[in-house]
């Protein structure tokens, strides 16, 4: 199947919207990617979406592959989703009281991951990973954290002492704003190197409260974790009595029902969840150990709270989504759908001889530029980013939509066709033969 002719993108509509956004918004968005600052030019704006397709303010349509960065494993606008948060609303919008709704999308994370006994919903994957980490400190009297270059968790102070910088190792925050003796209290490993965790344990005795880790890690493009780490890292916060906190608030619902962490066989004591949970409504989660969880607030003394915590719309969704996604086969036909994606484009890659690399784990892949293989931050750096721009660029101009960053995974749902796959190879191989003049 050949693709469509590519148009020049005419986008006045949007060009103006996007002005005025320039205005009274900081950089024109409400979250900096969103600015196209890495691939130039501006960013689509969006009028409406249904199923895989969006349609910018012009009326472009775009087969979509960011699915609002992943939360919406179904699609846009699923009629199940739609139907329930519809139902919801006419029913009150929000109520800051406890309701039967939180009990029942608690309940099936809790049998989609047994290892949340249980559960704190809150409205951001960035309040869920920064509570986790104040409980993990309060539970372990310790204040030093693990994270891995490349890895995001969120926008909280502890975690941007960023990713793979000289800065970080000096302890110096990269982000202004970060106190200096807050971003001192994380220390950075490379991902996959259990070895640089051992030798962080073995420098900072007694004094490391957690490690956190994308156990697939998918912000940094997608790097799945070499074999034993996960296993390793597991070892390592045991033997230290450190904790174990898996953020899974991509990988959560995302590569099974119960996330990376059913399909690597770890557990970890602390889990956090968000983006596909709330189906594309703000909502995220922290769960784990009983004995753990059961020193938040009110049963213990970490305070931790939320004026639209467990919000029922959210919640509605959320439930309507789980239970599509627990239907037997959905997993087996989404990771066939995304199959015939990395097929197609490694096919792609070795007809256009194309310097990069695919890498897929079920429905999330990556398409790096670079030959070689991808294991850590500091590979993914050496990425051609300037080639990856100009690929951006010509796959929007044949309607395919992929995160405007090299450092994004693809994310394919369940409203993706076969047709819709095959259309998306097709702008591959030529935006491939694109990028390489
Ligand atoms: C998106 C993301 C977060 C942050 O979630 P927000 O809802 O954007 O605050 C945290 N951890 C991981 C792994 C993520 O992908």
């Amino acid at each position: 199947m050949s693709s469509p002719k590519p148009k020049k993108l005419n986008r006045p509509r949007s060009q103006e919207i996007f002005r005025r956004a320039l205005d009274v918004l900081v950089g024109g968005v409400n979250s900096p990617v969103r600015a196209f600052r890495a691939v130039g030019g501006e960013p689509i704006v969006v009028d409406r979406a249904a199923g895989a397709r969006l349609w910018d303010a012009d009326e472009n349509e775009y087969i979509d592959y960011v699915c609002s960065w992943g939360a919406l494993i179904l699609g846009h606008a699923h009629p199940n989703v739609v139907q329930a948060i519809n139902d919801q609303a006419r029913r009150g919008t929000s109520y800051g009281m406890p309701t039967e709704l939180e009990v029942e999308l608690a309940t099936r994370i809790r049998r989609a991951l047994p290892s949340c006994e249980k559960v704190r919903f809150v409205s951001s994957g960035t309040e869920a990973t920064m509570s986790a980490v104040r409980l993990a400190r309060a539970a372990t009297h310790r204040d030093l954290i693990i994270k891995f270059d490349g890895c995001y968790h969120g926008h909280s102070d502890s975690f941007l002492s960023e990713a793979g910088s000289g800065l970080a190792t000096l302890g110096i925050a990269a982000c202004p704003g970060v106190p200096q003796a807050l971003a001192a209290l994380t220390l950075n490993a490379p991902y996959n190197d259990a070895a640089a965790v051992g030798k962080l344990f073995a420098e900072n005795p007694n004094k490391i409260a957690a490690i956190i880790v994308e156990p697939i890690a998918a912000n940094m493009g997608l790097v799945p974790p070499a074999d034993g780490f996960l296993k390793s890292l597991r070892e390592l916060a045991t033997r230290h009595g450190a904790l174990l906190i898996f953020d899974e608030v991509i990988t959560g619902f995302r590569v099974c029902y119960g996330g990376a962490q059913t399909l690597s066989g770890i557990t970890p004591d602390l889990t956090t969840l968000g983006k596909i949970i709330g189906a594309g409504l703000p909502v995220a989660a922290y769960g784990g150990r009983r004995d753990l969880m059961d020193q938040v607030a009110p049963l213990g003394p970490v305070y931790q709270a939320g004026t639209l915590s467990g919000n029922p719309l959210a919640m509605s969704a959320g439930i309507a989504s789980l239970d599509l996604l627990a239907a037997p086969g959905f997993y087996e036909s989404l990771d066939a759908l995304a199959k015939r994606l990395g097929d197609g484009i490694t096919s792609a890659l070795r007809e256009t001889a194309a310097p990069a690399t695919a890498v897929r784990t079920g429905s999330l892949l990556t398409l790096f530029f670079s030959p070689n293989p991808i294991k850590n931050y500091a590979d993914a750096k050496k990425c051609d980013t300037k080639r990856f721009a100009v690929f951006f660029q010509a796959m929007l101009e044949r309607g395919i939509f992929i995160a405007p960053s090299q450092f994004e995974a693809m994310f394919v749902s369940s409203a993706h066709t076969a047709a819709d796959i095959d259309r998306t190879i097709a702008a591959f191989r030529e935006s491939l033969l694109l990028s390489a003049e």
